[in-house]
Formats: structure tokens, sequence, C-alpha cells
């Protein structure tokens, strides 16, 4: 049977964005001990950021479910490379980031607790979390509303996304 895939965005506005996106890919790419697909790097317009904010890059890498994979220690794992790359602990919502690393999608899981909620709640409507997407998984269909990515492009705006 073939496995599930598990999705990551990674955004970056703060610090050297293009080398913190670069690096969390490799350091990802060690702890899953197998080879990430990659999307091309993208650069977009801070949405809903404080005036000023800089622009971001952002990417989505895939990998194959490893087997009894558990959300929630995947999150932890991710917010460790997060304050790895200098981000704190605590901080104003929408501020600046030198490193975001969102969970997409994990397979046809979908499960909403107060800490994780999958499929990510907002990327489907994100030009800068489907536009990567769609490079590595055109035909992904999100679980909890049937729709492909390639549908999901088809109803946002993507100004202000483009590829680097
Ligand atoms: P955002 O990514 O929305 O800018 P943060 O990175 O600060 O904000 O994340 C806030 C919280 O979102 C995290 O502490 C985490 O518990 C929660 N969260 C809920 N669902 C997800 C998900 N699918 N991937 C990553 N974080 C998530
Ligand atoms: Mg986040």
């Amino acid at each position: 049977m073939q496995r599930e895939m598990i999705y990551i965005a990674l955004g970056s506005n703060l610090g050297n964005s293009k080398q913190l996106i670069l690096d969390a890919m490799d350091k990802l790419e060690l702890w899953i001990r197998s080879t990430l697909v990659r999307s091309s790097l993208w650069r977009s317009r801070p949405l809903d950021c404080p005036d000023g904010s800089a622009d971001f890059v952002n990417a989505v890498v895939g990998y194959e479910a490893p087997d009894g994979e558990n959300p929630m220690h995947l999150l932890q794992r991710l917010q460790a490379l997060e304050a790895e790359s200098g981000r704190p602990a605590t901080r104003e919502r929408n501020s600046p980031r030198s490193l975001d690393l969102d969970i997409v999608c994990i397979g046809s899981l979908v499960m909403n607790t107060t800490d994780l909620t999958i499929p990510h709640p907002r990327a489907k409507d994100r030009a800068f979390v489907l536009l990567p997407l769609q490079e590595i998984a055109p035909e992904l269909v999100f679980p909890d509303s049937g729709l492909s990515v390639k549908e999901l492009v088809a109803k946002v705006s993507s100004a202000g996304v483009v590829r680097i």
C-alpha cells in the first residue's frame, strides 16, 4: 500500500530567510532519515503583519509518513527547530519570525485539538502555501474539504506571491 505523505510549510521574514529555510529543510531531512520532496523557494508579501514587516520566503516539503507517526511529537520537533533558528517562545501574534513551520497535512488525518489542527486551518486560503504545495503535490486532496491543491489554487488570489 502506498504510504501517506506529510506536508510541512516553511516561512521566514527575519534574518537570512533563504538560508534559514534551506537549513531547516536539511535538519528535517536528517531527523526523518529519508529524502524530502522540496518545492522551490517563493517570496510573498506579508499579510496581516505589523507595518514595515519584511517579505516572507516560503516553501513546502513533503515526505512519506513513518509508521506510527505521532502528530504532537512532530509538532514538538518542528517547534524545537523554530527555537534553534532564534524564534522566541513567546511573541506577538504575526510578528516577524526567523522560522515558522506549520503542518499542512498528515495523509488523510483530520484532527482538532487546542494545540494542533490538521489539516492546518488556514493553509487552504494561503497562496504562499498552495503555490509551493502545487509544485510537489498538485493532486493532493485536503481531507477536510475534499478539494485538491489545484482546485484550491484556483480559488485564491496569488497576488504578491512569486517563485524566486
Ligand atoms: P502561525 O503559524 O499561525 O503564525 P505560530 O507559529 O505562533 O502561529 O503557531 C501558533 C500555534 O499554532 C502553535 O503553538 C501550535 O500549537 C498551533 N497549531 C495548530 N495547528 C497547527 C499546525 N497544523 N501546524 C503548526 N502549528 C499548529
Ligand atoms: Mg506556525
